[in-house]
């Protein structure tokens, strides 16, 4: 009697789970499938007049905080993303890094501390998008805020930029927080490209905002977070609105082919999220190959790509695409350009 008690329990349990994972996946598909539907509409519909830069800078550095490789073993590494932009005098911080282990002080906070940066130069804060490798961690993403340690942290009253409803972090002072998809002038020479909507499996829309920085001479550096709305959709945005040709891109492009970063167990979040796709018909070297043909297309001079987001298989593959072009972000190796 027992026996069958155990039996019966044992084949109700897994067909229950079955039956709850076929579920789930059946709405996240429908929903993606309808979403990106929806986004890719929004994004054909929303056209922009030509934005001038109000001029170039001269000089221009980034200085990778946060990142999955580093240049020196005393730097902290995380599938994460938060680059110092120094243009001209302007001082931008973007994005805030993972923090997975939710520490005071964070990662963030530590590579700051090793690297020299003092926290009061930064002026401006600016989100790429609201996913928790760029808002600080998965607390923040949820609640809807951001923050640069699991503390206070000396951040000055500087000005913040977000493609989405962002709230106040609880730990750092802000002045004000801008809100805006449409694109705009950051500073002089310096502008934020708008938002680009996406429908991602599992973590549904989102909307990723690029920089674009002109410099004299050479044209423009595209400075992108994780990259999911896809190169090819940026750069689009891009001639949409500038007549410079695009100098440099620096940042996520979001290729996790055969394998993303920061995996649990047998589960790649970054894969399941790479596509508005289901997983089975998700991310490919189809969709790679398209991404590489699009950057040959606009021929840039350099590329640093971030390897937070993108597999080492990619990696190889864009490095055998442009050779001599291509090297990969480290935390504390500063880009010139
Ligand atoms: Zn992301
Ligand atoms: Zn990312």
């Amino acid at each position: 009697m027992k026996l069958k008690k155990i039996l019966i329990i044992s084949g109700i349990i897994p067909a229950i789970l079955f039956i709850a994972i076929a579920a789930f996946l059946t709405v996240k598909t429908i929903q993606v499938k309808k979403g990106k539907i929806a986004s890719d509409r929004e994004y054909q519909d929303a056209k922009y007049p030509k934005l001038s830069f109000n001029g170039s800078v001269e000089r221009l550095s980034i200085l990778p905080l946060i990142d999955y490789f580093s240049d020196s073993p005393q730097l902290k590494t995380e599938p994460g993303v938060s680059y110092l932009i120094k243009a001209d005098d302007t001082v931008i911080l973007l994005d805030v890094g993972y923090n997975m282990k939710n520490e005071h002080p964070s990662p963030l906070l530590q590579n700051m501390k090793t690297l020299g940066v003092r926290i009061s130069d930064i002026s401006i804060l600016y989100f790429s998008h609201m996913h928790p490798d760029h808002v600080g961690g998965m607390k923040n993403q949820q609640a809807g805020t951001f923050s640069l340690s699991n503390g206070k942290s000396d951040l000055p009253a500087v000005k913040v930029y977000s493609p989405e409803k962002l709230l106040p972090s609880p730990w750092d002072t802000v002045s004000e927080i801008n809100i805006s998809k449409d694109p705009f002038i950051i500073k002089k020479g310096v502008a934020s490209m708008g938002a680009i909507p996406r429908h991602l499996f599992l973590m549904g829309k989102i909307y990723e905002q690029s920089i674009a920085v002109n410099i004299k001479g050479k044209g423009i550096v595209l400075i992108i977070g994780c990259g999911h709305p896809s190169i090819e959709r940026i750069a689009e945005r891009a001639a949409m609105l500038f007549n410079e040709p695009i100098y440099a891109i620096i940042g996520g492009l979001h290729y996790p082919v055969h394998g993303g970063r920061g995996k649990i167990g047998p589960i790649d979040p970054q894969y399941i999220i790479a596509k508005d796709a289901p997983p089975w018909s998700g991310l490919n070297d189809g969709d790679l190959d398209a991404g590489l043909h699009a950057i040959k297309k606009i021929n840039p001079a350099k590329i640093v790509l971030s390897p937070h987001d993108t597999s080492d298989a990619a990696i190889k593959k864009f490095k055998e695409a442009f050779p001599g072009k291509l090297s990969v972000v480290k935390v504390g190796k500063e880009i010139i350009l």
